[in-house]
């Protein structure tokens, strides 16, 4: 085993929505501290697996809706068959709707939802069941958001999927835990990616959200990485269920 407390060398993740954004930026961190990457979406992930490959790791594509939670199970067997284990799991995939609560449709609840929680549970069900049965415990990172600690507007499925996402992190970390699993969260503050493009398009949201951060700059992807590599790494062994904000000092205003 490698002395550094934070290296990934001979560990697997599988990290969902990794073709583009924070999924993007946090598979690459993940190959960079040594480990070999499953990833996991509906899009081709060309441009991530061609990162991953440079850094001399393996990157293995499953191509899966994760708008139903139909086949997770399939999923944790093709990424084990591929790379020999899941040791590290990943929930970053999400969308999020924007509408008025009084108008809000439930299609605009349900697919996020659906995304955002339904299927962030059954995959880490069905990865800690292979963590238990495998005797060798892991790490599962949920991607929450600051809307796990705010209300937020005009975003009610979106609230209540990542405020659910802080509460099934703490659950799952109470019942896992005495197998050797840490299930943890990351808040990513505001990043530009395509999730928040219409906030940055917009003047005046753009201009109030970075008068508020301290860091004066909207996040960049690979601002993740510390995060996710602590958390997925022996370094973080005796944390459990924190949602770990990452938000430039948003939250600290
Ligand atoms: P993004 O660029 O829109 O990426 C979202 C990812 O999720 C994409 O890979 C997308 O794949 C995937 N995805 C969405 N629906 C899917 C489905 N049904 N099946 C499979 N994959 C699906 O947004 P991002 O900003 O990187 O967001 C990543 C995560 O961070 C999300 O959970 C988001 O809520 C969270 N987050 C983002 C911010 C921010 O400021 N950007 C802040 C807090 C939290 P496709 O390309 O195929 O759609």
């Amino acid at each position: 085993m490698s002395q550094n407390p934070f290296s990934l060398e001979g560990k697997c993740a599988l990290v969902t929505g990794a073709n583009t954004g924070l999924g993007q930026g946090m598979a690459v961190a993940l190959a960079e501290a040594g480990a070999d990457l499953a990833l996991v979406g509906r899009s081709q992930p060309d441009d991530t697996v061609r990162k991953i490959e440079a850094l001399g790791r393996k990157a293995h594509v499953i191509t899966a809706d994760l708008g139903s939670a139909d086949h997770v199970t399939e999923i944790v067997a093709d990424a084990k068959s591929a790379l020999g284990s899941v040791d590290i799991l990943v929930n970053n995939a999400g969308i999020i709707k924007r509408n008025d609560s009084i108008d809000f449709t439930p299609e605009e609840w349900d697919s996020v939802m659906n995304v955002n929680l339904r299927t962030l549970f059954f995959l880490s069900q069905a990865v800690a069941r292979d963590m238990i049965a495998g005797q060798r415990g892991g790490k599962i990172i949920n991607i929450a958001s600051m809307l796990s600690f705010q209300g937020g507007i005009r975003v009610p499925s979106y609230t209540a999927s990542k405020s659910g996402v802080a509460g099934l992190t703490k659950i799952l970390a109470n019942e896992w835990a005495k197998h050797g699993i840490n299930v943890n969260a990351i808040a990513p503050g505001y990043f530009a990616t395509n999730n928040t493009a219409a906030l940055q398009a917009d003047e005046t949201r753009n201009r109030e959200i970075l008068g508020r951060i301290p860091s004066g700059r909207w996040g960049d992807p690979s601002d993740l990485g510390g995060a996710v590599v602590f958390l997925s790494s022996r370094a973080s062994d005796y944390v459990q269920g924190i949602t770990l904000p990452v938000d430039g000092g948003w939250l600290a205003r």
